[in-house]
């Protein structure tokens, strides 16, 4: 499995909250393949960030997270 060519990279996203009158951002990672010629997300942060540099690191962590556990079984 190579995950050498997976990539992080962060999605702004506008969201709107109650009771504010303007879409606030809010900032997911996300896990793509640089040799992908889609890029198609392999993995997608399910949370929603306030930061763009904490989303990043959240992207980080899964990433070493998953490389660090190929090979060893499943559940
Ligand atoms: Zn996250």
């Amino acid at each position: 499995m190579g995950w050498v060519g997976v990539k992080i990279r962060v999605l702004a996203l506008p969201t709107q909250v109650k009771g504010t009158p303007a879409p606030t951002l809010v900032y997911r990672a996300e896990a793509y393949d640089e040799e992908d010629q889609f890029r198609e997300p392999k993995w997608t942060c399910p949370h929603r960030h306030d930061s763009a540099h904490a989303a990043h690191d959240c992207g980080l962590d899964w990433l070493h997270g998953e490389a660090g556990e190929v090979g060893q079984s499943e559940g």
